[in-house]
């Protein structure tokens, strides 16, 4: 209090704590800009991404392998016969995976990529429970052959969940979980092995690198229930697969793999991410 009379207003004084805490709370709702394009964020939003970044997301279209969710290129796929037909991968055609199921949201690229990055180094919850809902519209587009009991996000070895603080899997199963009203199991699964340091690693190299990597923690119940395992991204399948595996000797009745981003296979070539 300095004798001053509220009416002289803000103009011409130095800028004192009250114009500093509403600085704050503009920061808060209105961040600088889209964190993926630095486009000015017009709308308040927990989520610092623009409506323009969020509607280049591509969605997979219908016509996937029916088991592993993979997009059916020319060349990669063959109809099963049977009483009916089912369009599968080749992979599934060889039954190569140990879960029933595995979809996604949408194609591993462009902005997509940016935005998974966000998740897995900036710890960015809201944009998480975003994922969880687009993955929840997965699920009741195929609700007879999506259903499933408990809700669990693929792990992170210990070391590695120490140093970044949390786990990104669980940022998405967390939110999903809940939109589902099904149980969510953080610490059912666990991963004994470390993901080598290396950062590229060639298709057998990744294979190679999950392999017996995972194991159920102790006393965990699993018996007879169909688990819904997520990640942020499938590129080959060899974690979810390493996973299930894990989950099935445990006694777990049928593994769903359920990711945000699908890494689009070129079979001639290695993968980059983590
Ligand atoms: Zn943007
Ligand atoms: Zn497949």
């Amino acid at each position: 209090m300095r004798g001053e009379k509220p009416a002289e207003g803000l103009r011409g004084r130095p800028r004192g704590w009250l114009a500093e805490a509403g600085d704050a709370v503009v920061s808060v709702f209105f961040p600088a800009g889209c964190r993926i394009c630095e486009r000015l964020l017009t709308r308040a939003s927990r989520v610092p991404i623009c409506e323009e970044c969020f509607a280049s997301f591509k969605a997979l279209p219908r016509r996937i392998c029916e088991v592993c969710g993979a997009l059916l290129l020319a060349g990669f796929w063959g109809a099963q016969g049977g009483a009916e037909e089912r369009l599968v991968c080749r992979l599934c055609a060889d039954k190569t995976y140990a879960f029933e199921r595995a979809r996604s949201y949408a194609v591993y690229e462009g902005e997509l990529v940016r935005a998974i990055l966000l998740l897995k180094f900036e710890d960015m919850a809201p944009l998480g429970a975003w994922f969880a809902e687009r993955l929840a519209e997965v699920v009741r587009r195929e609700p007879e052959v999506l259903e499933a009991d408990i809700v669990v996000p693929v792990p992170l070895h210990r070391e590695r969940e120490k140093e970044r603080g949390y786990n990104q899997a669980d940022l998405i199963a967390r939110p999903l979980a809940k939109r589902l009203k099904l149980p969510h199991k953080a610490v059912l699964l666990m991963r004994t092995r470390p993901r080598p340091d290396k950062q590229v690693l060639s298709l057998e190299e990744r294979w190679e690198s999950v392999r017996g990597a995972f194991a159920t923690r102790p006393g965990s119940q699993v018996d007879k229930l169909r688990v819904l395992l997520v990640d942020d991204v499938l590129t080959t399948g060899a974690t979810l697969d390493a996973c299930a595996r894990a989950l099935r000797t445990a006694g777990a009745k049928s593994v769903i793999g359920l990711t945000v981003a699908r890494a689009i296979r070129n079979p001639m070539q290695g993968f980059g991410e983590s």
